[in-house]
Order: C-alpha cells, then sequence, then structure tokens
C-alpha cells in the first residue's frame, strides 16, 4: 500500500475511533445499569479492537477477591458469573497495585509456564489464545478488572491499550455508580420493606407537626389513608379531650429538649373513634447541618396488653378480696342469725298492743338489711352456679324497678322501656335481679333532679340490653375503675353494686360494659347470650 494510502485508511480508522470514543463517554455519563455498560462494551467496542470475549471481574470488599460478574463471547463460556478467586499472590495481584494492563500473546504458552492458574485454563478452555487485562480504576480505587480475550494469538497491540486506557475510567466510574445505585435501591427497598411490614406505627412528623411519613402499620393501627395522613396535623389522633391540652404538645416539647422519649404510654384515636393505648418512641430527626426537621416516632398499640394487664390485676383483686370478704361475712352471719333469733323470741313476750312491739320490729329490720349487705358480699366473694331458667327480660327488669321505685330519690325518676318485647333467655332469675337491681340504683343516684332510665333491648344474638340514663356521667379518670370492687364515688357507697354485676354477667357467659358522656348521661350494655 503507498504510504499515502495508508495514512488515509489510518485517519479515517481514527476519526471512526475519536466518533466511538465520543459516543461511549456519553452513553456511560447517562448512568447505564451494569448490565447496559456490560453490553454497550460488547458490542460497540469491536471498531476499535478485536476480540472474541469479554468479561468483567470486581472487587469484593475486602478487596482480596475477584469475582466474575459477566462474561460474554461467540460461543459457550466456562469462566463465568460467579467465578470467584482470591487475588492473594496471582498474577492479577500486581496489576491492581501498579494499575498497569497486561498482554498475552500466546494463552497456551502462558499455561504452560503457569499451570496453577485456574482462570487461564479455563479460558483456554473456551478456545482463546491470547488476552488484554486492564485494572478498573474509580476515584483512583482499583475496583475489578476488564477481559479481552482473542481465538488468534499475538492480536493485542499498545495502540489497542491506549485507546482503552482513554476509556476505561469512565467505564471504571459507570460501573462504581451502577454498583451504588443498585445498593442504594437494594437499601431503600429493605428500609421501606422493614417500614411497611412493620406492625407498629412509623410516622415521621415536621417541625411544624404535620406529617410528612406515613407507613403501613400506621394504617392499620388509625384506620387512616396515607393521602389523609400525610401533611394533616399529628395532633388528629388525640382524643377529644386531650386536644388543645399540653399532652397535645408533650411528647414533642420533651423530644425537643432530651433529643427523644422513650415508652410514653398514653392514649390515642383512631379514625373510627375507637380508643387506644399506645406506647410511644419518639427521636429528633435533624439534617446533615444539624438543623431540626422533624422527629420520628414508633407507636405501639399496647390496647390489648393493658386490657390483659387489668384483668389479671382485677381478677386477683377480686380473688383477694373475695377471701377476706368470705371470711368475714361468714363470721357476721352466724351472730347475726343468733341476734335475730334471740329478738324474735324477745318479741313474742311483748304484748300485741305494746308500742315496743313496733320497735322490735324496726330491730328486725335493720337486720335482715345487714343480713342482706352480707349475702351480697358473700354473693361477690363466692358467687353461686346461675340456676338458669327461662324468663323474659322485660319482666325481670320490670320487678326489680318495682322493689326500687318507692323510694324517696326515685319519684322523680321514670323508667322507659324501647325496643323488642317478649324477648326471653336463660338466666338464674335472682341473680338477674340482683344486676337490674344494682343498675338502676346507680342510675337513680346519679340523677338527684329526676330524669329518665331507657331500657332497650335488642332481640339479637347475643341478647343485648342497654341501659341509658341522663345523670351525671362517669369522668374519664374513673371510668377505667367503675368496676373495680369497693371502688365509689359516694360517701355511702359500698363499690360493689358494678362488680357484682360484672360477676353475675360472667356466670352467664355475658358481658357488661359502660359508656358514659360526662355531664349527660351513662349508657351501660349487657350482652347475654341466648
Ligand atoms: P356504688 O354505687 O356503691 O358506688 P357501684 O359499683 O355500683 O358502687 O358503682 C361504682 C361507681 O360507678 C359509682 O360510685 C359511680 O361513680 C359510678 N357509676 C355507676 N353507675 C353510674 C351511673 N349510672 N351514672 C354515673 N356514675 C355511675
Ligand atoms: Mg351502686
Amino acid at each position: 500500500m503507498p504510504s499515502s494510502r495508508r495514512d488515509l485508511s489510518r485517519r479515517i480508522e481514527d476519526a471512526d475511533k475519536a466518533k466511538l470514543f465520543t459516543e461511549l463517554i456519553e452513553k456511560l455519563n447517562l448512568g447505564l445499569s451494569f448490565e447496559e455498560i456490560f453490553s454497550l462494551i460488547y458490542e460497540r467496542l469491536s471498531g476499535a479492537l478485536p476480540y472474541n470475549r469479554f468479561a468483567v471481574a470486581l472487587l469484593d470488599e475486602p478487596k482480596r477477591r475477584l469475582s466474575m460478574v459477566a462474561a460474554r463471547s461467540d460461543g459457550p463460556t466456562i469462566l463465568r458469573e460467579g467465578y470467584s478467586a482470591d487475588i492473594t499472590g496471582g498474577s492479577l495481584e500486581p496489576l491492581l497495585r501498579e494499575r498497569k494492563s497486561r498482554i498475552i500473546g500466546d494463552l497456551r504458552a502462558y499455561l504452560a509456564g503457569k499451570p496453577d492458574s485456574e482462570s487461564t485454563r479455563l479460558i483456554v478452555r473456551e478456545g482463546m489464545c491470547s488476552s488484554l487485562t486492564l485494572p478498573l480504576i474509580a476515584h483512583g480505587e482499583a475496583i475489578g478488572v476488564m477481559f479481552f480475550s482473542s481465538r488468534h494469538p499475538d492480536v493485542y497491540r499498545p495502540q489497542h491499550e491506549e485507546f482503552l486506557r482513554g476509556i476505561v475510567g469512565h467505564v471504571a466510574v459507570a460501573i462504581e455508580r451502577a454498583r451504588l445505585l443498585e445498593q442504594l435501591r437494594e437499601k431503600t427497598e429493605f428500609l421501606e420493606s422493614v417500614l411497611n411490614h412493620s406492625a407498629d406505627a412509623i410516622v415521621v412528623v415536621d417541625t411544624r407537626n404535620r406529617i410528612r411519613s406515613w407507613n403501613e402499620g400506621a394504617r392499620r393501627m388509625f384506620g387512616y389513608e396515607p393521602h389523609e395522613a400525610i401533611g394533616a396535623d399529628y395532633s388528629m389522633f388525640l382524643p377529644p379531650e386531650l386536644q388543645g391540652t399540653e399532652e397535645a404538645t408533650r411528647i414533642k416539647n420533651w423530644v425537643e429538649r432530651e433529643g427523644f422519649v422513650t415508652d410514653h404510654e398514653c392514649e390515642r384515636m383512631a379514625k373510627s373513634g375507637r380508643r387506644l393505648t399506645v406506647n410511644v418512641t419518639s427521636t429528633l430527626v435533624s439534617g446533615r447541618d444539624g438543623r431540626v426537621l422533624g422527629r420520628s416516632c414508633i407507636v405501639r398499640d399496647v390496647t390489648h396488653l393493658k386490657q390483659l394487664q387489668a384483668e389479671v390485676i382485677r381478677s386477683r383483686s377480686l380473688a383477694a378480696v373475695g377471701e377476706m370478704a368470705a371470711v368475714i361475712a361468714h363470721e357476721i352471719k352466724n351472730p347475726l342469725a343468733g341476734i335475730s333469733g334471740a329478738i324474735q323470741v324477745l318479741r313474742e313476750a311483748i304484748p300485741l298492743t305494746d308500742s315496743r312491739r313496733d320497735v322490735v320490729g324496726e330491730i328486725l329490720e335493720q337486720i335482715r338489711r345487714l343480713d342482706d349487705t352480707v349475702r351480697d358480699l358473700l354473693l361477690f366473694a363466692r358467687p353461686a352456679m346461675p340456676d338458669r331458667v327461662e324468663l323474659a327480660v322485660e319482666d325481670s327488669i320490670h320487678q326489680a324497678w318495682e322493689l326500687l321505685a318507692c323510694q324517696p330519690g326515685a319519684t322523680r325518676v321514670r323508667l322507659l322501656l324501647e325496643g323488642a318485647r317478649g324477648v326471653r333467655v336463660a338466666a338464674d332469675p335472682r341473680l338477674l335481679n340482683q344486676v337490674w337491681i344494682n343498675l338502676l340504683q346507680n342510675a337513680i343516684e346519679a340523677m338527684p333532679e329526676g330524669g329518665d332510665v331507657v331500657v332497650r333491648i335488642s332481640d339479637a344474638t347475643p341478647i343485648r340490653v342497654e341501659l341509658t340514663d341522663t345523670g351525671t356521667g362517669v369522668s374519664p379518670s374513673n371510668a377505667r375503675r367503675l368496676f373495680e370492687p369497693f371502688f365509689s364515688t359516694k360517701t355511702r357507697g359500698t363499690g360493689l353494686g358494678l362488680a357484682i354485676s360484672r360477676k353475675i354477667m360472667e356466670a352467664h357467659g355475658g358481658t357488661i360494659g359502660i359508656q358514659s358522656d360526662p355531664g349527660k348521661g351513662t349508657r351501660v350494655i349487657l350482652e347475654i347470650p341466648r
């Protein structure tokens, strides 16, 4: 070839390479995935150097092992993804350390001199005869190696190395970036999955108390969808009576002062109106520059746990109280019977016309009341097994009302029956009567100025009875203690009425609960199985 034609063809070749070079750099800067980078090189570099095989291996932390991450050739590959080897003492170690490329013109001869080189043996078996190996250096750090190999011996020249040296830095940076992005994506997905699968509500609130992040646990716990919660004021979960109180800013202030709060127990309200006892752990969230961005809150629903704890405490104290009450009641019952008998004998001796007979009669009446109280205590301490008969619920309520209606406090109280009529239930008439007396008595006592007791019977399964009065109601702080034995807000109360009623309901397999609106009234809800 005349020299001018050779010059021309070289100039065209150089121009092509320059174009390819620019194109590759532009593409590598796009932020491709590793697979895309790999394919780009495999498909596009053949214009600049000969190869039948291309592979990339990357260094694992702590940079002692090299793992093949991709290999492609025009035939089958044996040395491929998943192959990994320690570089210590191997021929690649100095290459990586000195950041030098290496050309092997005859791989078979090389293998004969280094029969231990497993990787060389494998690519020779693939039919490769020569190779060009370059370290990948990103930001001054060796991150791996690129391998080009050919089925022909002695194909690699210094100008190939030179061309590759121009792009290898870009390739390395692109791979490193792809790897970091992949790790970041994995980490983000992992964190998101942890966040979303947490049973706890995890909420991030900004400094203005607006909700910024709302996980799946929060959605389940509070019932608000993310679009309803995000941007809303975090105080929306406070029960109405705590809105605008110190409680609204308590956690915020604590966290801002101390940096964190752990296991703060408080009451919150779900969208449905259900009250939750929650345990809050909150931490200050600040940016890199130390500026406070808000706080993260991990909210755990302990409502059920609390109920169980209360139940355990209640049954323990009931058991203790029951023991004591049973002993005392027993001690009182016998002398009381003796006194009553003796007085009756005395009364026989008093002439019928003597007015002292009435006084003795009054004593006997008081003894009967004492005996009733003692019976109550025993009933509470050792409740009888219900002796069930079928009875009409409204009749049993009427009977109880008749016993109470004559007392002075009851004259301005009306009993109104609503709902289903003739609903029948299998229950112990004496015990059920006791429940109505306790509840109606409480209603009367809650309405000193008079009012209505509305009894609504629902013919459902279980049978539901609601007694609603228009009395004083119960304060939220007392509400949880109503069923405790001896808890009373009355000067003359025994505090046993509700405790006994609950025991009787439980003996029937039923339930009793109270809802109250302080100042407006109280509703007692009973459910009795059919
Ligand atoms: P006692 O009536 O002897 O106080 P109870 O066990 O019957 O004991 O009731 C416990 C407490 O529950 C009462 O002291 C009262 O504070 C509250 N309570 C019960 N029923 C009502 C009601 N209908 N309205 C307002 N408060 C009530
Ligand atoms: Mg009472």
